[in-house]
């Protein structure tokens, strides 16, 4: 028996409208959950064998979607302040990131995805190296975890990157590793050359996968990319290269006119990375512009060395207040779209949603539950609105990912020593900044 029933709870759905747009809506009912599909949602639900959870005056929703992270970067957590994106990468990141090694990549992923599972998020798209070891650590707390071998560099002979990856990627089991997918990831336009563009664009077509990159951070990249690559605006590479491939395009801060038509008539998907941009002086993303041209835009934390924390709940906070507050308008952005952002797009963006993103009859069983206990939520007086604005990670109190509860009552249900990985993660950043 691996029966689940929810009790009683307030539980965000979204139903399909008559333009097929979603509106994000919450209704009083229970949820069955059998093996790792959700099988009926409605009220009273009676079931004898199932492990009963009592959500009476809680908040059950679908599991966030973080469509930007770099999970070993937990050890640069509040590493340094005050830097801009291109000095923070060159003298802070990259120099202590030559000295990382496998089991530094294990221990610094396990950090994270104790984080990830206990502020309510259950997926991953990630972008790092040492793959394997971020693998391995998947295996020991599963969340849904996209893996990537971060590719950088020119098409020089050995292209030892690729190989790496090619290496992952066939390796790969998909029946065991269920809850595991891949794409492509590319560092970003302005650490490759057209070569290597071309090769990676043959390699997103022979294996059929998304391409995962960094797409005009900041003021800078815009204009790199330009001079690079001579070009008036920086989706004419993309267009060149990456025409019939699904695109996750991680900031876009920094977008010529020209580029918000161009990415619509891609297969663009954008990820909003609200407290990385702010935190590293980037800008503002034109998120509105982008809604407005029908370009999916979904949420992504980026790593901890620039957001602090993998805490969706403040990026949907963060994403929401900025662009109300750029724009001087209160109306735009609203919880319903936040809320879709932070769940139903990302699986959008990672070719997943008829399987996952919301809480449906058929998908797989991806469900956090919110305590709404405490003081600063009293009077509940809007469910959506305390979600995005008002809600924090640390109110999650069980997550669920594929049927299983890997957090219940703020307690981690697998077993491992988080003494003994905090430790090792003080020791790493400790011995990597010397
Ligand atoms: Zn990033």
């Amino acid at each position: 028996m691996n029966k689940i029933l929810i009790v009683n709870g307030n539980v965000v759905l979204f139903e399909e409208q008559e333009d097929f747009t979603l509106k994000t809506v919450v209704k009083n009912v229970d949820i069955l959950v059998n093996d790792n599909k959700i099988v009926k949602i409605e009220k009273d639900i009676l079931e004898q064998d199932a492990k009963v959870i009592d959500a009476t005056g809680k908040i059950v929703m679908p599991g966030l979607i973080n469509m930007h992270a770099h999970i070993p970067m937990s050890i640069f957590r509040e590493l340094v302040d005050g830097c801009t994106l291109d000095k923070w990468l060159n003298e802070e990141i990259w120099p202590r990131e030559d000295k990382l090694t496998p089991n530094d990549v294990y221990y610094s992923s396990m950090l994270s995805l104790i984080e990830a599972c206990k502020t309510g998020t259950t997926l991953l798209n990630d972008q790092y190296f040492f793959t394997e070891s971020s693998i391995k650590a998947t295996h020991n707390l599963p969340l849904r975890y996209v893996v990537s071998r971060c590719l950088t560099g020119t098409n020089s002979p050995s292209n030892k990157r690729i190989d790496e990856w090619l290496e992952i990627y066939n390796n790969r089991n998909e029946d065991i590793d269920t809850n595991i997918y891949s794409v492509l990831s590319l560092h970003g336009l302005y650490t490759t050359d057209k070569e290597y563009l071309k090769l990676v664009s043959k390699l997103c077509n022979e294996y059929n996968l998304s391409l995962h990159m960094h797409f005009c951070e900041n003021e800078k990249e815009q204009n790199d990319i330009k001079k690079m690559y001579k070009v008036k605006y920086p989706s004419e590479i993309l267009e060149k290269y990456f025409q019939d491939i699904n695109l996750i395009l991680a900031h876009c801060v920094k977008l010529d006119k020209e580029d918000f038509s161009s990415l619509r008539g891609l297969r663009a998907n954008v990820v909003y990375n609200p407290v990385s941009n702010l935190r590293l002086g980037c800008g503002i993303a034109d998120i509105k512009n982008m809604l407005k041209n029908h370009i999916n835009v979904c949420l992504g934390t980026d790593g901890q060395g620039s957001s602090s924390n993998l805490d969706m709940f403040e990026a949907m906070n963060f994403a929401s207040l900025i662009q109300k507050g750029y724009y001087e308008n209160p109306t735009i952005l609203d919880a319903s779209t936040i809320i879709q952002m932070a769940t139903i797009n990302g699986a959008k963006a990672l070719k997943l949603d008829k399987k996952i993103g919301s809480i449906e009859v058929g998908k797989l069983a991806d469900i956090i539950i919110v305590d709404t206990s405490k003081i600063t939520l009293k009077p509940m007086n809007d469910i959506l609105s305390n979600i995005v604005h008002n809600i924090k990670g640390s109110d999650v109190t069980h997550t669920i990912v594929n049927g299983q509860i890997l957090m219940e009552d703020k307690k981690i249900t697998v077993n491992l020593n988080q003494n003994d990985i905090i430790e090792k993660c003080n020791e790493i950043a400790k011995r990597i900044s010397n």
